[in-house]
């Protein structure tokens, strides 16, 4: 029998959440193709490298819809109806991109530009209010490794790590021993303010139990007492004042403080005010120590979408281009709002599955006209698709760049070979680009 040959790739970064892990090591099975085995990834990282093998949920062929059930074509005649679709409707949606490379998502804003559609991130439906916020007042951060070396106190408010960011924990921000931390979990003063009692929660010095929805009052209330206000009320946002006073003095006294923030702040009641009042708090606290805040992105690269978005168009997210330049406006032009009116007459969905998470409405809409899907499984969204385009997977079957939570960019590498005839997501957004031009004489 002859022995299988094994290939082992290191400091692999990984391209699933915003953390962007960057130890893994892969071994390959150098004659199949496949991932045989994955180190340091935590369990939904590595889940990720094994769905990259072929499976009968992985599409390996472009497909098209024919009579009902999907037909194997050939890359041409797959991409020319692509093309075709996009180029008759009046309001196509280019959605997604939070999980490909920069490189792709630089190709999706130009077919965009080209088509005069929507042009959207997931951002509009995670952090696309922390960035309307930052927008606003801007944002004292810094780097995950800056918080790893200094940090004394942690916060975590409406987010929950150990199960969206499994290794942040242990790599950037609790249990890690930094250059000046040097006894790890020892040296660091862990808070969670979020009404649910998460895991994270569970691990904390300190859970501060907000009621949902008003943390806008909880954080302005912080800053109100930092002023040194006396306020006449028991408590705020079923929060003691005496431990909000107490949470202020705890606050005031660490030497380098950080504020990692999630959807729990950004999609509840207030939304980007919450963010807005939060970065004033953060502000604010740097007149007694040092604070930062960074927000917990949750797809590998949507802060690289919204990097590469601004640089292009000068917005982030939720652009439209029917007048023929980049309009911005979050509420008007963000996904789930034009589809939820039908305004949109066809979608391309490139590396994202709305139909998953979604409105109803929404779906029901993106549904009753033509479909695009740029993906590499079966997806809730892609079987629904009129074309399927299979694409090699970003940071393990191709390279590309991608940026960390904290927008420090860094380069994703190959491992192994795609299946079939997967093309990169640029390559394929490259073509489509090359072939809308050419039918529209441009
Ligand atoms: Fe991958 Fe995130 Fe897990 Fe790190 S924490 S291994 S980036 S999924």
């Amino acid at each position: 029998m002859v022995a299988k040959e094994i290939k082992t790739i290191t400091d692999v970064i990984c391209p699933f959440c915003g953390t962007l892990c960057d130890d893994l090591e892969v071994d390959i099975d150098v004659k199949e193709q496949i991932v045989i085995e994955v180190r340091n990834g935590c369990q939904i990282g590595t889940k990720k490298y094994f769905s990259s093998n072929p499976s009968e949920h992985r599409y390996e062929k472009p497909l098209i819809r024919d009579n009902g059930s999907y037909k194997e074509v050939s890359w041409d005649e797959a991409l020319n109806k692509a093309a075709d679709i996009l180029i008759q409707a009046k309001r196509p949606l280019l959605y997604g991109f939070s999980s490909t490379e920069c490189e792709a998502q630089g190709k999706g804003v130009e077919l965009g530009e080209i088509l005069g559609g929507i042009l959207d991130n997931t951002a509009s439906v995670c952090h696309g209010p922390s960035l309307l916020a930052i927008q606003d007042v801007g944002a004292p951060t810094s780097t995950l490794g800056e918080y790893k070396n200094r940090a004394d106190l942690i916060i975590f408010w409406g987010c929950n790590p150990v199960h969206a960011h499994p290794r942040h924990l242990g790599r950037y921000s609790e249990f890690v021993r930094g250059y000046f931390r040097k006894d790890g979990r020892n040296d660091r003063y862990l808070i969670v303010v979020d009404p649910r009692n998460t895991h994270t929660a569970q691990i904390a010095d300190l859970h501060v139990q907000v009621n949902p929805n008003e943390d806008y009052e909880l954080v302005n209330t912080l800053r109100a007492i930092l002023r040194g206000v006396e306020l006449d009320v028991d408590s705020v946002s079923g929060v003691p004042i005496e431990d909000i006073k107490k949470l202020v003095e705890t606050l005031k006294s660490c030497n380098f403080g950080v504020l990692f923030f999630g959807m729990g702040l950004t999609q509840s009641l207030s939304h980007h005010r919450n963010v807005d009042a939060a970065i004033c708090l953060v502000r604010e606290l740097n007149d007694h120590t040092k604070f930062c805040l960074t927000p917990m992105r949750g797809h590998y690269n949507v802060a690289g979408a919204n990097q590469v978005f601004t640089w292009q168009t000068g917005y982030a997210y939720s652009i439209d281009f029917s007048k023929g330049y980049a309009r911005y406006n979050p509420g008007e032009f963000s996904s789930v709002d034009v589809l939820i009116k039908d305004e949109i007459d066809a979608s391309l969905i490139v590396a994202s599955d709305p139909a998953s998470n979604f409105p109803a409405a929404a779906v029901r809409n993106m549904f009753k006209h033509p479909l695009i899907s740029i993906e590499p499984h079966h997806t809730p969204t892609s079987v629904n698709a009129d074309v399927i385009l299979p694409p090699a997977i970003a940071g393990i079957e191709c390279e590309g760049t991608a940026y960390r939570m904290d927008s420090v960019p860094l380069r994703l590498r190959k491992v192994k070979e795609a299946p079939g005839e997967c093309l990169t997501d640029k390559e394929i957004l490259e073509r489509l680009v090359e072939i809308v031009k050419k039918k529209k004489g441009e």
